[in-house]
């Protein structure tokens, strides 16, 4: 019979592989704790209309990535393609967004997209994500941008560099896009048939077109950062200056926007040129029209989401040694069938006073069981046979070339011994 395998696109996290995850969640954790975000869990599958309208209908996202689908019961149901929208509705749903403000809230999660194959992009990825709720502040924004500047240096990830831009408001924004669409139709020549498209549903997005030609283009373009309203100046201005006073270095850089109109003012993305075609680690900005467009009231937001598997390429490429999985204390290994009760109800206590314990679970010789603990990198080993069960005694013996002791085969005294 054919084995099964894993669906394309998707990937098994090994036991060998999971204390790095584990460590970088850790951090994660602490990190989001110190600067005073709580977490929020979310279902796995929405409503289709949650990305429909939170995502918008004319992004690659909704129009080609989805995985929906309908339940039992017809309802159209999409896996979470990403975080935000899932955030801005459950705080609508259970009314955290007329509490106390600024809400700050952050997630791990895994979300799914039908992805193209390609090098560093899988169907079912991990991100951590940060959401700010409440302030119009450039304070909120440089909060976000500071937290994950954070976790890059509690990490130990060298060489990540953030760029910045804004790409203003509703005010100043209609004016701007005007400028650039006259702009592009001058030069629609040059434009990849993509970008033809984008031109009338989203002429930002050209701005971020890797195709070379329209690379090209963009660099010669009219610039969001020039032509700002006076408030979005001073915002912009403010977030500098906060970044400059607190050690953050940026690069500004006017290819970085986003298509929605919910979208306002700061933009920004990590990047790790170490990492490859995929060198985006972390992108974020403020996306102040997207409460209300989700039904709720007006509400600042600000936010970002950092992807696990290329901040775990980035900290390979740092060089970064993470913490090893931990290994048996102790191996008790027995000999006989009274000896192996006996080994199973210490291990057994041991495990209850905290220390890590394995036993034999197969029934092997004495040589094989020793064979065994030395590959799972058991730090002592007790053996239990008919004498020992007699003397009420056995010797613990260190399995790093250490000493040996007499213990009685008691959990405490087990206990003092291994942990000396
Ligand atoms: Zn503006
Ligand atoms: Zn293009």
């Amino acid at each position: 019979m054919s084995t099964i395998q894993r669906p394309y696109g998707t990937f098994d996290i090994l036991p060998e592989e999971v204390g790095t995850w584990q460590y970088i969640e850790s951090v994660v954790r602490d990190t989001a704790k110190r600067y005073g975000f709580g977490e929020i869990r979310f279902p796995t599958f929405e409503a289709t209309e949650l990305f429909s309208r939170g995502v918008g209908d004319t992004s690659d996202i909704v129009q080609k990535e989805m995985y929906t689908f309908n339940d039992r019961d017809k309802r159209t149901l999409t896996l979470r393609p990403e975080g935000t929208a899932c955030v801005v509705r459950s705080i609508i749903e259970n009314g955290l967004v007329f509490g106390a403000m600024p809400l700050k809230l952050f997630y791990i999660a895994n979300f799914f997209r039908h992805e193209k194959a390609q090098k560093g992009r899988s169907r079912e990825f991990w991100q951590f994500g940060c959401e700010i709720f409440g302030s119009s502040g450039a304070e909120a924004d440089a909060t976000a941008i500071l937290l994950a500047k954070a976790v890059f240096d509690k990490l130990g990830i060298k060489g990540v560099a953030l760029h910045l831009n804004s790409i203003g408001c509703p005010e100043c924004r209609p004016a701007y896009r005007e400028k650039l669409v006259a702009y592009l139709n001058e030069n629609i020549a040059s434009l990849c048939p993509t970008c033809v498209e984008r031109m009338k549903t989203n002429p930002l997005r050209v701005l971020d077109c890797k195709n070379e030609s329209c690379r090209a283009v963009s660099e010669r373009a009219p610039k969001s950062a020039e032509h700002l309203c006076g408030e979005c100046e001073r915002h912009f201005s403010a977030l500098r200056g906060l970044l400059d006073d607190n050690g953050a270095d940026y690069i500004v850089d006017t290819s970085i926007v986003r298509g929605l109109d919910y979208y306002t003012r700061t933009v920004f993305e990590f990047i790790d040129p170490t990492i490859g075609a995929q060198s985006t680690i972390c992108g974020g900005g403020r996306y102040s029209g997207l409460v209300s467009e989700l039904g709720g009231p007006e509400t600042d937001a600000v936010g970002f989401g950092m992807g696990i598997t290329r901040l775990i390429a980035a900290l390979e490429n740092s060089g970064v040694q993470v913490p090893k999985n931990a290994v048996p204390d102790i191996y008790i290994a027995p000999l006989g069938e009274k000896a192996k009760i006996k080994a199973f109800s210490l291990a057994q206590k041991l495990r209850g006073l905290g220390v890590y314990a394995e036993t034999d679970l197969c029934g092997r010789s004495l040589k094989a069981q020793m064979k065994y603990a030395d590959k799972i990198g058991a730090k002592h080993n007790l053996v239990i046979g008919d004498n020992e069960l007699e003397t009420g005694q056995s010797s613990l013996k260190s399995m790093s070339g250490g000493g040996t002791v007499l213990v009685g085969l008691d959990a405490d005294e087990v206990l003092r011994a291994v942990k000396e």
